[in-house]
């Protein structure tokens, strides 16, 4: 299927989503993952009409820019090593996997600009997945104001890998009542609007329960 065919079927559903939980289509903001694909794929997104582009590895990331540069906004949504921070953190919009104070320390030597981050939570406790547990994330946030070149902008997570939808809709549930925790303490630094969370399968679910960044591989330009 070419990307644009695609992307308007997602945008149909995008749609529908929003209507059945009465939200604006303009919350929400649609990053279009391109790690599985190539280059040229990537640029077909882009001539679709897809404005933000997702990678999760340096590599990756670092050949599409190149290529792309900022004629799309860049998301970096995969675990980060710190060694890597330099060669990648004045180039991308948004950071979607803050999960360490380490990294933060790296972020702040380094970084040019404030960096809007969303701070990843493992709200499945699958062992497997990225980030910090709920409960260690109001802490971790308070210490975050220490670094002055990390804004907080929201909280990001993946659903685990599991058919039932109750328990995906949890999971998303329960990232936004802990963004609008952190949202209500105010914190000049951690403003925390923002919640990442939908990805191929689970947008539409995503969106009813509150996501304003959607990320989207596969669906959108294939796995390869
Ligand atoms: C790969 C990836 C996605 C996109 O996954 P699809 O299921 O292909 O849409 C979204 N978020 C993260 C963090 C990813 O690594």
């Amino acid at each position: 299927m070419d990307v644009a065919a695609n992307l308007n079927h997602i945008q149909q559903n995008i749609e529908d989503a929003c209507r059945k939980a009465g939200r604006n289509r303009e919350e929400i903001t649609l990053i279009g993952v391109t790690k599985y694909v190539t280059i040229e794929r990537t640029m077909e997104a882009l001539e679709a009409g897809v404005r933000n582009l997702g990678e999760n590895r340096l590599q990756g990331f670092s050949e599409k820019y190149e290529a792309i540069g900022d004629k799309a906004k860049w998301h970096f949504i995969g675990s980060l090593q710190s060694r890597k921070v330099k060669d990648m953190i004045n180039k991308i919009d948004m950071l979607h996997s803050l999960d360490r104070i380490s990294l933060a320390k790296e972020i702040n030597k380094r970084a040019e600009k404030p960096i809007p981050c969303f701070v990843q939570i493992n709200t499945s406790g699958e062992a497997s997945k990225q980030g910090m547990e709920p409960k260690e994330a109001l802490s971790f946030i308070v210490e975050l104001a220490k670094y002055d070149k990390i804004k907080v902008v929201g909280l990001m997570t993946m659903a685990p890998f599991v058919e039932e939808e109750t328990v995906i809709r949890e999971t998303f549930s329960r990232l936004r009542q802990l963004r609008d925790e952190v949202k209500e303490k105010r914190y000049s630094h951690a403003p925390c609007d923002y919640l990442s969370m939908g990805m191929s399968n689970d947008y539409q679910l995503a969106i009813e329960e509150g996501a304003t960044h959607i990320r989207i591989g596969s669906k959108l330009v294939g796995q390869k």
